[in-house]
């Protein structure tokens, strides 16, 4: 039986299988003792009709390893093709993606030489659920769904990170001024854990303010724990101020099963060239030797290709003239890094990682009691294109539905109130968000309900949605509308 460790490879699309080519001879040669399952995925999957991107077997294959180092692979754009980095991080539960960003200053361009941060982006949820609808002829919706186990999760996950690597700050990034309680939850979660890790300072940024600091002074940051899609945003924005995006490596860490990947895409517009960085998905498998155990290989090609960019061979997109000893293939780049193996770099901090870093963390979620759940009234969302799109028409109409006490409240269009007493300079789409409740706020049963949707049919209305408006543990469980 091999000694060797086995990991899942895609080569990827685009750029993919240059770097990935790359990547592999230099941790062959720093004699890293793995072997290569190589799984097909991407374009030329998609292309054979399977919608995910990935072949069963593939599927076997991480199953078997959990370990998967994956180059970029081209989504081709509409016909109901999922993206297969979503679905590989959603099917195998892989919660965090860490991206360390850091500046190489001198030997790449930055205005921001201290700049040391890592974003650790919550990887399963948010908007990406790929739950979407179109609901009447003009409004289209995506649904943002945040859970209370996947917010503690993710927000733990930073703490330890924080923890095992010596880092002495976490800023969680929220937009909870306007997401009341989805992103309320998340920013609630980050307070309540952060109590537990009195050594590590925390702190919160709107996520707008704190993108335009990351731009602005990213030194100042040190771990940063957000949503999935902030987390994608901050990321390339991060990156792209340490000098290039080619230089970024990522984890998607979960439970069982790990993939590693470049930030980067497959730049289609150099595949084929030889001139593609392939730094970014060598940083990627440093993490991977690191997570698999291998530090002192992690360490090994770390430092030389840091010794590489001292030395001034550049693939093109951070080569400057003046600075740069030479304009490197990626072949080239890939040579130069086997050639310093061993080498230490001369003026940056060598990497260390010790073997405290392999050892996995233990992520426990707080058990939780189930809070009493009541339901207190009902959203009633209507498709109306009629009568000029007056909401004192349809909201007269609907004043006739009564399902015992069960009676309309307010009318509001793209969430502001437009009935009782809206503005008339107010656009409405023909999208009516109808809150039902009784006039005394007491409990209400599904079949009062029922009986709401059938009256307002009746009255001539297409319902195209409901959402319950519940209380939990006495705690309002859905926001108020505009002038409410
Ligand atoms: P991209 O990251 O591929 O390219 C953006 C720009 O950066 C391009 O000019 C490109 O040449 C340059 N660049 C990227 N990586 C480089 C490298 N290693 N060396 C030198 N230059 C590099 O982004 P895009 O053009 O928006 O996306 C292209 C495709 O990649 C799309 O199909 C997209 O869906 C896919 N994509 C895949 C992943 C992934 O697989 N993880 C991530 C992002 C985008």
């Amino acid at each position: 039986m091999s000694s060797k460790r086995k990991i899942t490879v895609a080569y990827g699309d685009g750029i993919g299988p240059e770097i990935m080519d790359a990547t592999l001879r230099i941790l062959d040669a720093a004699g890293a003792q793995l072997e290569y399952d190589v799984i097909e995925i991407g374009e030329k999957v998609y292309l054979k009709g399977i919608s995910s991107g990935m072949e069963p077997k593939a599927i076997d294959s991480l199953r078997e390893t959990k370990v998967f180092l994956k180059s970029p692979i081209t989504t081709p754009q509409g016909g109901g093709f999922k993206s297969l980095n979503v679905t590989t991080r959603k099917s195998f539960g892989l919660y965090a993606n860490v991206r360390p960003c850091k500046a190489y200053s001198p030997f790449v361009k930055t205005h921001f030489p201290k700049t040391d941060l890592v974003i650790i982006r919550e990887n399963e949820e948010d908007l990406y659920a790929g739950i979407e609808h179109r609901q009447t002829q003009e409004v289209y919706q995506t649904l943002k769904l945040i859970s209370e186990p996947g917010s503690e999760k993710i927000i733990r996950y930073a703490f330890e990170y924080a923890k095992k690597y010596g880092r002495k700050k976490v800023t969680c990034m929220t937009k909870d001024n306007i997401m009341k309680l989805a992103d309320g939850l998340f920013h609630k979660k980050f307070n309540e854990v952060a109590k537990e890790y009195p050594e590590i300072e925390a702190d919160h940024k709107i996520i707008d303010i704190g993108t335009a600091l990351i731009a602005d002074r990213p030194e100042t940051f040190d771990v940063i724990v957000t949503l999935n899609l902030y987390g994608d945003i901050i990321s390339d924005v991060a990156a792209q101020v340490t000098g290039s995006v080619g230089l970024g490596g990522s984890a998607n860490v979960g439970e069982e099963v790990a993939m590693f990947e470049a930030i980067h895409g497959s730049a289609p517009d150099i595949s084929g060239m030889g001139i593609a960085n392939p730094s970014g998905l060598l940083n990627g498998a440093v993490m991977m030797l690191v997570h698999i155990g291998m530090p002192e290989i992690a360490e090994k090609i770390s430092n030389a290709w840091m010794k590489t960019l001292e030395d001034g061979i550049h693939t093109g997109d951070i080569y400057q003239e003046g600075l740069s000893a030479k304009r490197a293939t990626t072949k080239e780049f890939a040579d130069a890094v086997i050639e310093r193996l061993g080498q230490l770099p001369s003026s940056m901090k060598p990497a260390v990682f010790g073997e405290e870093a392999t050892q996995p963390m233990q992520i426990k979620l707080t058990p939780k009691t189930k809070a009493k759940k009541e339901l207190v009234g009902v959203d009633v969302f209507i498709d109306w294109d009629e009568d000029n799109r007056d909401p004192n028409v349809i909201g007269e109409r609907l004043r006739k539905a009564n399902a015992d006490g069960l009676q309309l409240h307010l009318i509001t269009n793209r969430g502001v109130k437009v009935f009782p007493e809206g503005l008339r300079e107010t656009f409405c789409t023909d999208h009516w968000r109808c809150r039902f409740k009784t006039d005394d706020q007491r409990a209400i049963s599904h079949e009062q309900v029922l009986d709401l949707l059938k009256q307002i049919k009746d009255l001539g209305f297409d319902f195209i949605k409901t959402e319950h408006l519940c209380v939990f543990d006495g705690v309002r469980g859905y926001s108020l509308a505009q002038g409410e």
